[in-house]
């Protein structure tokens, strides 16, 4: 097979972080694949990761990182652990309807406030019942491209002291800054905005989860190998309870430490330099309309527009300039477009595809 240089601006998996490749080549000469995941050296990997994240995301002490398979298991493993009955959830899309939907199929009660496709919520807009145990907010919706509100996350504990609130940030972090004391637990997986290959999920839940879940698995099983205080007792001595993901941990520990080198408000300014330049364009373009017409609502990260060339098409302009953006999610498939901006994004790619887009599509 032909070598590939194209950059993908596709939202997941996602263009890999420019270090990636160097890491690689250093996990193999170190043979870090094959290292035993009880062994010294893997403790030695797991505690980079974790510290890493902790500085890179600014978290308090009384939050634990724990690592999964990927996001879609942390939703199954949230409500299995942290919902004796009745949770809640803020629906706008593919994802935070694919997670509400875990709640019925693990025979919960499962709760929504839905807005159509494009939206996001304020605080105020939710409608959450006082039964619900848990509340379900997606920061980033990567089906459309709409985005809640930092802010707005953070008034929902005003009026819901005691339900946990949990918040899935999977194509967004590190971008959001979280009020840490707001909310309760976070997740994310690294084939998003950390530029790695997929097949890592990370939890980050705070002691008022750690507690719950103890009290739920009073009553009934939370699970097997994954439940929250089986992955917490190795944790405790960096470790996982499974033979875990090796490889992308150490990747992850190694691109968390270019990041902070970076520093996370450098971070996230170059993200709002980006996103600037992409919307500037789709506003200005002939081909393309923005889909989330509320400013409020638009993605940083994952941008969403309506094309009326079909997006296969515009892969095929983009291609002989080693460019890819990605098709719209499910129905959207052939009416939309999504662009990832992802720190793996570098300011002068973005310039790149938003010159090339203009030259070929006006
Ligand atoms: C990609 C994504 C997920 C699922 O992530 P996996 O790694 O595929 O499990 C969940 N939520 C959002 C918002 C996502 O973008």
């Amino acid at each position: 097979m032909a070598k590939d240089n194209k950059t993908y601006f596709t939202p997941g998996p996602s263009e890999l972080y420019p270090t990636v490749y160097a890491h690689m080549a250093e996990a193999l000469d170190r043979k870090i694949p094959v290292i035993s995941h009880r062994s010294k050296a893997f403790q030695e990997i797991y505690a980079n990761a974790v510290s890493g994240l902790r500085q890179l995301l600014n978290l308090p002490d009384n939050y634990q990182i724990l690592f999964l398979s990927s996001a879609t298991e942390t939703w199954e493993r949230i409500l299995q652990n942290c919902v004796e009955h009745t949770s809640f959830h803020a629906v706008n899309g593919s994802f935070s309807k694919r997670f509400y939907e875990f709640a019925g199929e693990l025979e919960l009660t499962g709760i929504k406030n839905e807005v159509s496709f494009g939206e996001s919520f304020r605080a105020n807009d939710l409608a959450i019942p006082a039964e619900a145990e848990v509340i379900c907010l997606t920061q980033n919706e990567t089906s459309s491209g709409a985005a809640m509100p930092v802010s707005e996350i953070s008034k929902v504990r005003e009026q819901h002291k005691d339900a946990l609130i949990v918040v899935d940030a999977v194509s967004s972090l590190p971008f959001p800054d979280f009020d840490y004391s707001k909310i309760d637990s976070v997740f994310f997986s690294v084939q998003k905005c950390f530029g790695l290959p997929a097949g890592l999920g990370v939890w980050i839940l705070n002691e008022r989860c750690i507690d719950k879940a103890k009290k739920v698995s009073a009553l009934r099983s939370t699970g097997t190998y994954h439940t929250v205080d089986s992955m917490l007792s190795k944790a405790l001595v960096n470790q996982t309870p499974e033979t875990p993901n090796v490889l992308n941990i150490f990747l992850l520990s190694k691109v968390v430490e270019d990041m902070n080198k970076i520093g996370a408000a450098e971070l996230r300014a170059s993200t709002e330099r980006k996103a600037k330049m992409i919307y500037d364009y789709l506003a200005s373009s002939k081909n393309f309309e923005i889909f989330v017409s509320n400013e409020a609502y638009r993605s940083q990260t994952t941008i969403v527009a309506n094309t009326k060339m079909a997006p296969a098409e515009v892969n095929k302009l983009l291609a002989p300039f080693d460019m890819a953006v990605g098709s719209g999610y499910g129905n959207y498939k052939e009416k939309q477009i999504r662009i990832a901006n992802f720190p793996a994004h570098s300011e002068v790619q973005v310039e790149k595809l938003v010159s090339t887009l203009k030259n070929q599509l006006g």
